[in-house]
């Protein structure tokens, strides 16, 4: 039995401190080891920086030696001891849903950034013991008695987060779904309403586990919320999730929208990525990054089904759904790295690259989240026109699920071959799976749209906040685009910081680079950036900008505005089967019956 004590004596501090102890069996040496990284956020965090002062002591108390051996190591020489109690101070000081954040109001512990354990006694049952100020409890999804937490082994405490705290700091909230009792409980205040958020989180279970006839758990789940200033994240977990979003998310459309796909997202986790895993993490190695060429389907099709579940619980109506669907293609064909990096490639490079980003990002790699989502989108679209609307991705999903759950889990090929299969062995679906995920070329839209009788009409966006969209009737084709610089700025102090600059565009072309600081336009500072978005094609605008402190003149001729806005529209000659399949599809008819 791997035993753990987890003492917050102080909270205030920002500290706890951990202690492990376990029986020596004979061993002369035992190494003991902290994961360098989280499951589900694809990052070498090297938790171990925040471990200080790890000791070792006998049975007699007496100090055993301890060495480093490693950055995430440390050799503990047992000198005869029967049983070893190994202690450190931990440093909680990092409020996300992948780290360990304490203060006097809570503690919110990962055990993946919190808990050692004994190199080689991984599958061993593990024991966690609390010690905490007298008006704390614990929300925790690990069953308890006699004082103890149980784990079957480190995986599971690894993947059980712990959140602790006073009642007053804390609210809970107790809920049946499915049949199963679910807690969510929240720490931090904001305008969080449990009348309104508890009915739409149930609807989303009960559509998410009609996917997939039941829930995969039968006893209960915990949903950890957290509400702060500024940060949103989510991290998945067998039993329970942490969810990390601004405190007035809500009340208003928008951010509650973004609250809801957050929970969907992940929920479906719960079969996604936490049952269904890829063989590339069995077991995981807690030393280093681990690599797969799959995590857009672990994350994009979970970004698929984040929205498919709000639109099958009603959260969002049908032309949302669709609006929702080319906001994230326009998005695509803003990301000019989507021609230089495949979707397998940037999953594979998700460790140095997607956590990693910089100014460069955009131009060179794309987000296997949005571009695996929209991936998602077309192959549901995808099954339903090659199968006469009788297979859909809930079918694949469903089946990979049902096959490869245990271990040794999803081969990287797995999802292709799953569809082809699904599909009585359909071998053109192959080309379509290169082009998808192998390859740099532009996704085809309309051939999978064509599925419902949409097609995607591509133009140059309207004005700023264009962000694409969904409409009965095709935009006028005879409007002018506008002027086009090509950066992406954040207003800083009355200038305009430029934070990225697209490949191809005047901006890079004539030197711009991120951290440029636009003072003035053609030689006034006001309204900067209404007047840049107001420029038209072919005009030279004069930018006064700051580089390092040093004022510059830079005059530069404006292109015009890419056709990178998408807009779905129904095909004016859209038969009745389509027309049948797109009602099937979102559930009700778009456009809205008169
Ligand atoms: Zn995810």
């Amino acid at each position: 039995m791997n035993a753990y004590t987890f003492r917050i004596a102080q909270p205030e501090t920002r500290r706890i401190e951990v202690e492990l102890s376990v029986e020596a069996r004979g061993a002369s040496e035992l190494d003991v080891r902290l994961p360098v990284w989280t499951p589900g956020s694809y990052l070498v965090r090297e938790h171990q920086r925040h471990v200080d002062g790890l000791n070792a002591r006998g049975d007699d108390g007496r100090e055993l030696p301890v060495e480093k051996v490693d950055k995430s190591t440390w050799r503990v020489t047992v000198s005869g001891a029967r049983t070893v109690r190994i202690a450190y101070r931990l440093h909680c000081f990092e409020l996300t849903v992948r780290t360990n954040h304490v203060d006097a109001t809570h503690a919110f512990l990962n055990p993946s950034a919190a808990a050692i354990f004994v190199v080689g006694r991984e599958r061993e049952p593990c024991s966690v013991r609390l010690q905490m100020p007298e008006s704390w409890r614990a929300w925790v999804a690990l069953p308890f008695s006699d004082g103890l937490y149980a784990a079957q082994d480190y995986d599971e405490l690894a993947d059980s987060p712990f959140e602790l705290g006073t009642e007053g700091s804390h609210t809970s909230h107790t809920f049946t779904a499915q049949g199963v009792p679910h807690e969510l409980v929240v720490w931090g205040r904001g305008d969080f309403d449990p009348r309104r958020v508890i009915p739409d989180i149930i609807k989303i279970i009960d559509a998410e586990a009609a996917i997939f006839g039941g829930l995969p758990y039968g006893d209960s789940y915990l949903f950890i919320l957290h509400l702060n200033d500024k940060g949103r994240g989510g991290l998945e977990h067998r039993r329970s999730c942490a969810l990390l979003v601004p405190r007035f998310s809500f009340v208003q459309k928008s951010p509650y929208e973004d609250f809801l796909l957050l929970v969907a997202h992940e929920y479906f986790h719960l079969w996604n990525v936490k049952r269904l895993r890829p063989a590339a993490f069995t077991p995981y190695d807690w030393t280093r990054e681990n690599h797969t060429r799959l995590l857009w389907a672990m994350e994009g099709l979970t970004s698929t089904y984040e929205v498919m579940a709000l639109r099958r619980a009603g959260l969002v109506t049908p032309q949302r759904f669709l609006e929702i669907w080319a906001e994230r293609c326009t998005q695509l064909l803003r990301t000019p790295g989507r021609l230089r990096m495949s979707l397998s490639q940037a999953s594979f490079d998700a460790w140095i690259k997607h956590y990693r980003p910089d100014e460069s990002t955009q131009n060179t790699t794309v987000s296997y989240y949005l571009k695996g989502s929209v991936v998602g989108f077309l192959l549901d679209l995808e099954l339903r026109r090659r199968s006469g609307g009788a297979r859909s991705l809930d079918d694949l999903v469903r089946v990979l699920f049902e096959k490869h759950r245990h271990p040794p889990g999803l081969p990287e090929d797995g999802v292709e071959k799953a569809a082809i299969e699904l599909l009585g062995g359909e071998t053109g679906l192959h080309e379509w799976f290169q082009r998808a995920l192998h390859s740099t070329h532009e996704l085809q839209l309309d051939e999978a749209l064509a599925a419902v009788g949409l097609r995607a009409v591509q133009q140059p966006a309207k004005n700023a906040d264009d962000k694409g969209g969904a409409a009965e009737e095709a935009p006028d084709p005879s409007a002018q685009p506008r002027g086009w610089l090509g950066t992406t700025v954040r207003e800083k102090s009355g200038a305009l910081e430029i934070t990225a600059v697209a490949e191809g565009s005047p901006a890079q072309l004539i030197g711009i680079a991120a951290g440029d600081e636009v003072a003035a336009l053609d030689g006034f500072r006001t309204e900067l950036k209404q007047r840049l978005n107001r420029a038209q094609p072919g005009q030279t605008v004069r930018l006064s900008l700051f580089r390092m402190d040093e004022l510059l003149e830079v005059a530069v001729q404006l292109a015009p505005a890419p056709r990178d806005t998408v807009t779905f529209v129904s095909e004016a000659k859209a038969s009745p089967e389509q027309l049948a399949s797109r009602e099937r599809w979102l559930g009700a008819a778009w456009p809205a019956r008169q």
